[in-house]
């Protein structure tokens, strides 16, 4: 068997030519969705991810705004500019970006900004909301893998799936989404013991684990479907995935390439989040 490729640049490129007819049509009624980034310190990745972001919204015609601080900056100053940024009307949404420096209490900066704005889904309450089945916002990288499996059509009632990572951003939203579409979901983390018990029973498996390559073929039953979250950078420099896309592939029935697969997605989610944020304000 060789898998089915799921092409998230793809379906990314066909949402986001839907995401400018609503763009078009909030412009109608005198309305530009608008996302404000903060970034803080130099981290090299979140540069490029909050450059990336800019450059999404630019291209939907999303106005945005970024915000970027040294490193050592007192958190008193940026929380004080998300005040600003709550009380904005040109601001649908605001997004911090993570990980971010050892003086920030990053619960306690992603709680200030307002549930209305949190585009990326991490405040308490639109977490809870996911909880019981009711988001507001859907954290953006789950979101992404659940229009994949939509796009691959992919039948979650009743089948197994197996979350590989328990992050708050990652591993634990992608479960809740899963449970509420009706699959029976396991979530696997550091301490999970034989992991390929429960990788080889799974009828889908979303790793989210950052280590290059970590689930191979003899973990996987055939048909499986294998949907790829991570990004690693390699000694060479390229990228490359939580799943071994070469061994795997030959036993998958549906798989997400690295790069090409989520990472594309969740930036499109982020966009689809500011826009919805929009149109609910519009009333739309
Ligand atoms: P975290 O480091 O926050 O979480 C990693 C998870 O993997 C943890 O829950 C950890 O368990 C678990 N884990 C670590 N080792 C093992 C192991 N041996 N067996 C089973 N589970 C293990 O990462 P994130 O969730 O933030 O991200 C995961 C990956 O996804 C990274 O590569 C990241 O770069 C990528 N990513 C990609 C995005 C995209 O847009 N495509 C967006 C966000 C992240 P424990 O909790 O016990 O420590």
């Amino acid at each position: 068997m060789t898998a089915q490729i799921l092409d998230g640049k793809a379906l990314a490129q066909e949402l986001r030519a839907g995401f400018k007819e609503r763009v078009a049509a909030l412009a109608a009624r005198g309305q530009k969705p608008g996302l404000a980034v903060i970034l803080v310190g130099e981290d090299p990745a979140s540069q490029v991810y909050v450059r990336n972001k800019v450059e999404a919204c630019a291209a939907v015609g999303l106005h945005s705004g970024k915000w970027a601080y040294p490193a050592d900056v007192d958190p008193a100053v940026v929380l004080a500019k998300i005040a600003e940024l709550n009380a904005d009307p040109r601001v649908h949404g605001i997004l911090v970006q993570l990980p971010l420096p050892r003086q920030f209490d990053a619960a306690a900066v992603l709680e200030a900004i307002s549930p209305e704005k949190d585009v990326d889904g991490f405040h308490a309450e639109n977490l809870g909301a996911l909880v019981q089945g009711n988001p507001r916002f859907i954290p953006c990288t789950p979101y992404g893998v659940m229009k994949l499996l939509e796009k691959g059509q992919v039948d979650l009632a009743g089948k197994k799936a197996v979350v590989l990572g328990r992050s708050n951003i990652v591993g634990k939203p992608m479960a809740l989404l899963l449970i509420n579409a009706g699959a029976t979901v396991t979530v696997c983390h550091s301490k999970t013991r034989d992991l390929k018990f429960h990788t080889a029973n799974a009828d889908i498996i979303v790793a989210a684990v950052g280590k290059p390559r970590f689930v191979t073929a003899d973990m996987i039953k055939p048909g499986a479907v294998l949907i790829d979250v991570g990004i690693n950078r390699l000694a060479d420099g390229k990228l490359c995935g939580d799943v071994d896309f070469d061994g795997c592939k030959a036993v998958a029935a549906l798989i997400t390439p690295v790069p090409g697969g989520v990472g594309p997605m969740t930036i499109t989610m982020l966009l689809a989040n500011t826009i919805e944020a929009a149109e609910r304000e519009a009333g739309l």
